[in-house]
């Protein structure tokens, strides 16, 4: 008899587990997704963690193996350019101190990550040239590993991959009962493993469970363009200081973004301020830039941790249910690590190695009343 595995999310963690899952036919796998405020539909879409100005080593660690699966996913499932393209990363600093701090810095971490590819100095102008968009610029650095992802349609194309295979998806929003009980729309469904990949929604998930996860959601927004232009597969995606990254994605769709609110709990309402104030980032970049051309505000709620780190892995009393969840603002970069380490401890039960990437479990998960 084949083993039932449900997952619950059907965001990057939900989505590279099940991509990963469907390569077993002893599995069948089923999926649940109410498909309300999603971070991974909503993401701006970079991919370079190896700049970071985090201390955090095991974050660093799932990010670094995350961003180095996304070549190989991509080229297992056949996937284009305008979903995922290494185009490389321009990061920009004020000062010429700091571009030089920043290009010591990448070579220094090039020597434990190959990823990051060729590492060039460029002036404003040569970063203008990379991005034409660009109507001003700082100088900075440029690392070819960097790359753009589209989010929504990495999850996607993934998911239909694997349910040529063996998963089947519903839609709808799932409870627990007190005892783990998965309560879906259609009834009670029974499972032999259950992973709940459900981002920000983690803690009231399991509150039934009196478990207590230290997770709480963050609001993002970011503005879409469509533009009357169009440039070539590679331009490079622009870090510049601050939060606003400026990634041009293929053809005519250019993305600024993102917000990151702490205090707005699971709201979705587009906020007219705050899509002002991305514009006005966006056209410090571009001063040819029109409002009249945002075509989208995207709003998704991200799920944070108390140290920003996230956690996955079974429930300290209970090897049935396993839970990802805490990626925040990098969480499609270290997603992919944390769906292939999921899939493999369904298949194997193990736990190789998880000491490198997170803290224990227990950290984050703490007996409620
Ligand atoms: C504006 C923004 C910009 C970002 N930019 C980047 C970036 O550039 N680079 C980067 O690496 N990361 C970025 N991120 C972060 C990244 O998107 C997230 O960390 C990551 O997508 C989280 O994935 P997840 O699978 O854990 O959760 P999610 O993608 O949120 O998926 C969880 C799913 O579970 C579903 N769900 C929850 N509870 C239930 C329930 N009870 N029943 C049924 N379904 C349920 C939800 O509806 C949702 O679809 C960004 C996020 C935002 C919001």
């Amino acid at each position: 008899m084949r083993k039932q595995v449900t997952i619950i999310g059907s965001g990057i963690v939900g989505a590279v587990t099940a991509y990963y899952l469907s390569a077993d036919p002893t599995l069948t796998v089923t999926m649940y997704d109410d498909g309300i405020g999603q971070a991974t539909k909503n993401a701006a879409g970079i991919i370079s963690p190896w700049l970071s100005k985090r201390r955090n080593q095991r974050w660093y660690r799932l990010a670094k193996a995350g961003a180095a699966l996304y070549p190989q996913i991509v080229a297992d499932t056949q996937l284009g350019v305008s979903v995922y393209q290494q185009c490389g990363t321009i990061v920009t600093r004020r000062t010429a101190a700091d571009v030089e701090a920043l290009y010591q810095l990448a070579q220094e971490r090039r020597q434990a990550a190959p990823q990051i590819g060729t590492i060039t100095k460029l002036s404003a102008q040569a970063v203008q040239d990379r991005i034409p968009l660009l109507t001003t610029a700082d100088p900075g650095i440029f690392i070819s590993g960097g790359a753009r992802v589209d989010g929504e349609r990495f999850a996607h194309h993934l998911l239909k991959y694997a349910e040529k295979r063996n998963l089947v998806r519903h839609k709808g929003k799932v409870r627990l009962g007190d005892q783990g009980q998965l309560l879906t729309p259609n009834g009670q469904q029974q499972y032999d493993t259950l992973i709940l990949a459900v981002g920000a929604w983690l803690k009231p998930l399991l509150l039934p469970m009196k478990l207590v996860a230290d997770v709480r959601p963050q609001k993002g927004q970011l503005i879409e363009f469509d533009l009357p232009q169009s440039w070539s597969d590679d331009v490079p995606v622009l870090m510049p200081e601050g939060e606003r990254d400026f990634i041009p994605f293929t053809r005519s769709k250019l993305v600024v973004g993102a917000t990151h609110e702490n205090d707005q709990g699971y709201d979705l309402q587009v906020s007219s301020l705050v899509e002002k104030d991305l514009f006005a980032s966006a056209s410090q970049l571009d001063r040819d830039l029109q409002y009249s051309q945002i075509s989208r505000v995207k709003v998704g709620t991200r799920a944070y941790t108390r140290d920003f780190a996230p956690f996955f892995g079974p429930l300290p009393d209970n090897p049935h249910i396993l839970v990802a969840s805490g990626l925040g603002s990098s969480g499609l970069t270290t997603g992919p690590m944390i769906g292939k380490l999921l899939a493999d401890y369904v298949q194997t039960g193990q736990q190789t190695d998880w000491d490198q990437y997170q803290l224990p479990i227990e950290t984050y998960l703490q007996p409620g009343d």
